[in-house]
């Protein structure tokens, strides 16, 4: 059986929606011209609500690594101390870029798939007995499909010490997740397109309050294409120091014309929603949960396969004979779980294909019958929902 309409259900990148794709694709415009000017002014603003700032957003043409890089040049001297919470693969990622340009990195290990506990986070800190000039988080640790408690932790740590920056990377929540700079006390909050933003790949946004802007003209960190200084120079004359991705600028414009249509509440709770049927599909097709409800990321949930071998079955033959693509799982998860992900242009009704298709490829393999069990789990949960 052919399927013509693959369906990509990785946690980045995502579907782009036909209005993004047909933005992306108008004739290329000078990118020292008014035509940009306008494209950017509105860019740079469009995206406030969705970060939660009341500063405009810095968009940077490149992927989302580079603002992870630039959250450490821009706010670390590099004698500080910095301290990172490591929970999978891009906390590692993190603690990657720190060791490359850091003396004093210090890392708490959180055990993967779990959120971080904060109580034991600040006496971490407590015990470093250093001045710690700033503290790195995922939001959504991709990786495990975790969402950490990036309020309960902004206050702890402003608590504990308010002269500390704290860094969240929300690379693959933002766009899914009610986030606010001022209320959930971060400093800088960073992301990229290709998930939730629902953008072709090759754009990072830096989110950033106004300690942290002051913060970035003192650091003397040698940087130059990550130097965010530049950017906030250019921004104040709506443009950027370097040739900025101009189709990527206008998929910016047509994403928030695409959220506003919906409304960003709506889209927050579409995803949520999403998030707790496929939990209960899941549990009825008798597929562990990898992460906890409370810390349940609702654009990316990991499940355990019961086998090595019924994990590769449900990949190859998804991809195989119903043209759906998941993913694997990162570091030493490579092979113990599978990532369903549901962000951006993700419809209910979307997941319910893989619902489905996962209902056959478990009753084939199991040899006992899954039909129907896991779709009606889902749509008794959607109901509420549509
Ligand atoms: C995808 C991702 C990144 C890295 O983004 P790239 O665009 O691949 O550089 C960083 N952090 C998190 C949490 C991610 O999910």
């Amino acid at each position: 059986m052919k399927y013509y309409h693959p369906l990509l259900l990785t946690p980045g990148p995502t579907p782009v929606p036909e209005q993004i794709l047909h933005a992306t694709q108008l004739p290329m415009v000078g990118h020292r011209s008014s035509d940009f000017e306008s494209i950017a002014e509105e860019a740079f603003r469009a995206l406030k609500p969705i970060f939660g700032a009341k500063n405009d957003v810095i968009i940077l043409t490149s992927s989302g690594t580079s603002s992870l890089e630039a959250s450490m040049l821009n706010l670390a001297n590099p004698e500080d101390d910095i301290v990172i919470i490591v929970s999978g693969a891009f906390g590692n990622r993190f603690k990657q870029i720190a060791e490359s340009y850091y003396e004093n990195v210090h890392i708490f290990e959180v055990e993967w798939g779990k959120a971080v506990n904060v109580p034991d986070f600040i006496d971490f800190l407590k015990s470093l007995n250093r001045q710690v000039t700033a503290v790195y988080s995922q939001y959504c640790e991709t990786s495990t499909a975790v969402l950490h408690p990036v309020n309960e932790l902004g206050h702890a740590l402003k608590n504990y010490d308010p002269s500390i920056f704290y860094v969240v990377d929300g690379v693959s929540c933002i766009g899914a997740v009610d986030v606010d700079l001022e209320r959930d006390q971060i400093d800088v909050l960073i992301s990229g397109s290709q998930k939730a933003i629902m953008l072709p790949p090759g754009l990072a946004f830096v989110a950033y309050n106004d300690r942290a802007k002051a913060r970035f003209a003192e650091v003397t960190t040698p940087r130059f294409y990550l130097d965010l200084n530049k950017y906030l120079k250019s921004q104040a004359e709506h443009s950027t120091p370097f040739t900025p991705n101009v189709s990527l600028f206008r998929g910016v414009n047509a994403y928030a014309q695409l959220v506003n249509e919906e409304g960003f509440e709506q889209v927050i709770r579409r995803h949520y929603a999403i998030r707790d049927a496929l939990r209960q599909a899941l549990t009825a097709l008798d597929l562990n949960l990898l992460v906890d409800e409370a810390y349940a990321s609702p654009t990316v949930t990991a499940f355990i396969p019961n086998s090595k071998e019924e994990l590769n079955y449900i990949k190859t033959e998804l991809k195989k004979r119903f043209a759906i693509t998941i993913a694997g799982g990162q570091g030493h998860l490579k092979g113990e779980i599978l990532r369903i992900g549901h962000m951006g242009q993700i419809s209910p009704f979307d997941i319910l294909q893989v619902v489905s298709a996962l209902e056959i490829l478990l009753t084939e393999y199991r040899n006992q019958s899954y039909i129907g069990t896991a779709i009606t789990q889902y749509t008794e949960v959607i109901k509420a929902y549509v």
